[in-house]
């Protein structure tokens, strides 16, 4: 294995690179002794991450060697949803899989469906042997929809692309807009730049319906209410027109479609904007006057934001205020949602679409699996299509959509259905691992190969296997690659090794040599990317009236106070999901340290709506709706605005109270752009337990 860094003595210390889903992606150093890693550190050489790794994965050694890893084939012997296994061999484990694929395919290979996710970012363990695999074989496409599409697919139609600011120019800012992040709990590393603006003088703005850490260190906090991002920054505009704080001429020679805009943005005075976001109108006031006179002035948007109803059109009016005042001019000016547009990715050469030689799956949107799971063969959709075949088989990997997907008790029995082959590659015997009916142990990122690019900054990294695999352990790239082969497909794509997928899967922008030497490579760029305009649209523009979308507006949640009275009137609680500081997503929840830090799923209520329901700190609850129901602890305190609870996620339903999570109460409705879900657009009521 190559190992640039030299070996001290026993030691070695080798190159890695965070796979979480987290826009640091952070390097890393994995010391190894006599074959065991004993220690993970961050890479103090890399330039945006200099070392600091989170608390979650400076734990990663505790979640290599954790003593209910996933060690060899299992194939089930209880019930769906017990757990309940038996060791098998591989070779078993995969003529199995292989028999039963070959049946449903021979009927129809479409009612087989992969289900995965960022549970790695690699693109080799993420998205490569596994791509080529489905594609060959024909199965339904899966619209990878869970997390950010809403606000990315946004971000592409304003800019072109999901590109913005670089990081670490935030250090030079004098006024930061920290937009729908808990900076602090998911994107350590562009706090640290908030930091050294701050003491360079630079004024914090925190907006986001819980009162985070984050908003606990910056001067100010508007609390807003759930999904009402859009029309904040429609009056921020409204203030920005009548105020004469526009940048006309960059308005005039680098945006599309200002006008119609413009006079959208007059229908919202601070006082209507106040009411429909639950803030005071002085607070419109003062943040549009702080945005309009202070250069640079920068925001840092994340993907909370955008997971309700109007999610997508939210992100294109917050991200046209950059070129509204002109912030792009400077370096430390702009906006950052996503930096992944940046990466050169190859992904055709690691996914080979061609492999479909034609074909036309139907797709299923990940999002949707719980009504999808339960639906006929050949059902009429709502949109007046038909469904296809029903879902025979599904093969789940770098995810547990029992836990993660939307409207959970449909997932589960989804998954109890006794008709369903359900294969999942696995470190842990997750919520979705105990429905099973084969688990295979997957590699965790010490043990195996990988690249990496990054929505949070731009430089490229690799992750060199540390140790060896654990047990019988094997990289989901081997586990499809012989799956293709007991299953017959013999194109050379298929003998392709996991180094070979790594040094095309940026093609020629990063050498990889390079790549090895460092432990990164950094892409070229430019400091201030769109200071004379030169946005990735055809034109260079920025499309405020971007093709298919006209302008954007307001859009707003599907269940609200105000969108839905008469749900409200039974559930008057808007519930935001954010995750636990001490998880990422459903990640680390079984690691017993970080889930000793976090205790039981709590929730948390402000004092007065406790008061008015009489319910006190600590007790255990009910939240509720039609949907089901979610045991949690309450917490009392000043972390929830009036009117909103947040059920911090996302326990494993089975390391939660009663075998419940939060998702029991979310709903599977889409986002306006992107197909998304809206997570935290979603009504409840909270009783004793
Ligand atoms: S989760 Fe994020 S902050 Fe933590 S180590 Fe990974 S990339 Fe770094």
């Amino acid at each position: 294995m190559n190992s640039p860094i030299p070996e001290t003595g026993a030691c070695r210390v080798v190159r890695g690179a965070c796979p979480h889903d987290c826009p640091d992606t952070c390097a890393l150093r994995i010391t190894v002794q006599d074959g065991r890693a004993i220690k993970v550190q961050g890479d103090p050489l890399h330039p945006t991450t200099h070392g600091a790794l989170c608390t979650k994965v400076s734990r990663y050694t505790e979640r290599v060697y954790h003593p209910e890893r996933v060690l060899h084939p299992l194939k089930r012997v209880g019930k769906k949803g017990e757990g309940r296994f038996e060791r098998v061999s591989w070779d078993a484990a995969l003529d199995e899989i292989a028999t039963r694929m070959r049946h449903i395919a021979a009927r129809d290979a479409q009612a087989i469906v992969p289900y995965s996710y960022a549970g790695t970012m690699g693109l080799l363990q993420g998205e490569s042997m596994d791509r080529r695999f489905f594609h060959r074989l024909g199965a339904s496409l899966l619209d990878r929809t869970i997390c950010s599409t809403a606000g990315g697919e946004a971000l592409a139609a304003t800019y072109g692309g999901k590109i913005g600011m670089h990081v670490e120019h935030y250090a030079e800012s004098k006024l930061i807009l920290i937009w729908g992040s808990n900076s602090i709990a998911s994107n350590l590393h562009f706090w640290t730049y908030a930091q050294a603006a701050k003491r360079n003088g630079a004024r914090l703005v925190c907006i986001d319906p819980r009162r985070t850490e984050t908003a606990d260190k910056c001067h100010q906090h508007i609390a807003l209410l759930p999904g009402t991002d859009g029309a904040l920054a429609l009056g921020l505009m409204h203030e920005l027109i009548v105020n004469g704080w526009l940048a006309h001429d960059y308005i005039e020679r680098h945006t599309r479609g200002w006008a119609a805009l413009r006079e959208r943005a007059l229908q919202w005075p601070p006082e209507r904007v106040a009411a429909v976001c639950g803030i005071t109108a002085d607070e419109v006031r003062g943040l549009a006057r702080e945005y309009g006179t202070t250069q640079p002035a920068a925001i840092r948007l994340n993907y909370g934001m955008q997971r309700v109803h109007g999610g997508g059109n939210a992100v294109r009016l917050v991200a046209i205020l950059p070129c509204l005042v002109g912030a792009w001019r400077h370096r430390a000016g702009g906006l950052l949602l996503s930096s992944s547009s940046w990466f050169p990715i190859a992904r055709a050469a690691l996914q080979r679409p061609d492999l479909l030689a034609g074909r036309v799956p139907r797709t299923i949107n990940m999002v949707t699996i719980g009504d999808d799971l339960l639906r006929r063969g050949g059902e009429l959709l709502p949109d007046g299509t038909r469904f296809g075949p029903k879902i025979e088989a599904i093969v789940v990997y770098n995810s547990n959509p029992v836990a993660v997907a939307p409207e959970s008790a449909k997932v589960a029995k989804g998954f109890e259905r006794e008709d369903l082959f359900a294969v999942v590659l696995e470190h842990f015997l997750t919520d979705t691992a105990d429905h099973a009916d084969i688990v295979l142990p997957a590699t965790t990122q010490f043990e195996h190969l990988d690249v990496h690019g990054s929505y949070g900054h731009t430089s490229v990294l690799i992750n060199e296997p540390a140790i060896a695999p654990q047990g019988e352990a094997k990289p989901n790239t081997q586990i499809f690659r012989e799956l293709a082969a007991r299953m017959g497909f013999d194109e050379a794509c298929f003998g392709d090794s996991d180094e070979a997928m790594a040094r095309v899967a940026f093609g020629d922008a990063v050498p990889f040599d390079a790549l090895r030497e460092q432990g990164w490579v950094q892409l070229p760029r430019i400091d201030a990317p769109f200071a004379e305009g030169g946005f990735m649209t055809p034109g260079g523009k920025c499309m405020i009236d971007a093709p298919g979308l006209g302008i954007p507006d307001f859009v707003p949640n599907h269940e609200s106070v105000q969108s839905t009275p008469e749900l409200a009137r039974r559930y008057p609680l808007a519930m935001i999901s954010p995750p636990a500081r001490n998880f990422l997503n459903s990640s680390f929840v079984n690691v017993s340290s970080l889930r000793d830090i976090e205790g039981e799923p709590l929730l948390e209520m402000n004092a007065a709506d406790a008061a008015s329901r009489h319910l006190a700190d600590g007790q255990m609850v009910r939240v509720v709706n039609d949907r089901g129901h979610s045991l949690c602890r309450l917490h009392v305190c000043a972390r929830a605005r009036p009117g909103v609870v947040n059920g911090l996620g996302i326990w494993w339903r089975k390391l939660g109270v009663d075998g419940t999570n939060v998702n029991e109460l979310t709903h599977q409705r889409l986002t306006d752009i992107g197909r998304g879900p809206s997570y935290y657009d979603c009504l409840v009521e909270v009783e004793a337990a």
